[in-house]
């Protein structure tokens, strides 16, 4: 599903922060991305995106050679990722239903079928009958799970989650985790970047460490070591 090959990632300023990456996910799997701050990890999910440009190196994701892509397929690009952000970003003037039908709206699903998705992917995150709820009359973890039906509406292949439980309490990221494994469950690619020790070391998944931007360790049913 992802293939980096030698790939550097070098700033401007001149900081290598990605540097020869050596890596392959596959379909279905799910991966721990783990490191200290400035490691990487940012860099790691932006160069996904295509946010980033890799200074050197290819990138395959799905098949799609990614410094082949031209700016204007970009956005055709992303839909293969969905992604989700520690801080929610979520739309505070909409409702859940809106910023999940959003997603949907921009690429062009009919109004009934977005209702169809929309309730059913609620469903999935076990947020039915909150569809009319602000985010602000949610807590941390029903507003994580709203961004995760967000992300995962349009059926994307790659679920990309950036310190998904950074703003969580153990409880709520422990649900996190637990609806991100399911997700994983029925068939999407996930990978997590996380800081959370206890998570990583009790879930058993593939762990990659990143170190001032080298895989130190890449190890199936790893553990979260520094
Ligand atoms: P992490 O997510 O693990 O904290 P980052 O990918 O954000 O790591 O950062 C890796 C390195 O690249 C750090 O040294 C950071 O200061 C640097 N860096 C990140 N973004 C930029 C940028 N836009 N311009 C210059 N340097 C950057
Ligand atoms: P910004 O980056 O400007 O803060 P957002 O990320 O909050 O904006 O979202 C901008 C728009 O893109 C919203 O309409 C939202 O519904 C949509 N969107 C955001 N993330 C995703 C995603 N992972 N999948 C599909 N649509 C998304």
């Amino acid at each position: 599903m992802i293939t980096l090959q030698d790939v550097s990632v070098t700033y401007p300023t001149g900081t290598h922060a990605l540097q020869q990456i050596n890596l392959q996910v596959g379909k279905g799997e799910f991966v721990f991305v783990v490191g200290s701050s400035g490691s990487g990890k940012s860099t790691f999910i932006k160069t996904l995106l295509g946010e980033v440009k890799a200074t050197h190196g290819k990138i395959f994701v799905a098949q799609k050679q990614l410094d082949r892509i031209k700016r204007k397929e970009l956005p055709y690009y992303r839909r293969i990722l969905g992604v989700v952000f520690q801080e929610f970003r979520l739309l505070k003037d909409r409702n859940v239903y809106e910023n999940v039908a959003l997603a949907q709206r921009v690429v062009g699903v009919s109004k009934q079928k977005i209702e169809k998705n929309v309730m059913n992917i609620l469903e999935l995150v076990g947020l039915s009958g909150k569809e009319k709820m602000r985010p602000k009359e949610l807590s941390g973890g029903e507003q994580q799970r709203v961004a995760i039906a967000r992300a995962m509406v349009n059926r994307p292949a790659i679920l990309l989650a950036d310190e998904p439980t950074g703003n969580l309490d153990p409880q709520n990221s422990w649900e996190i985790m637990k609806l991100l494994e399911e997700v994983n469950r029925l068939g999407t690619t996930v990978i997590v970047v996380t800081h959370n020790h206890e998570i990583v070391n009790k879930m058993k998944k593939r762990v990659i460490a990143l170190h001032s931007g080298r895989i130190t360790s890449d190890e199936m049913q790893g553990g979260y070591i520094q």
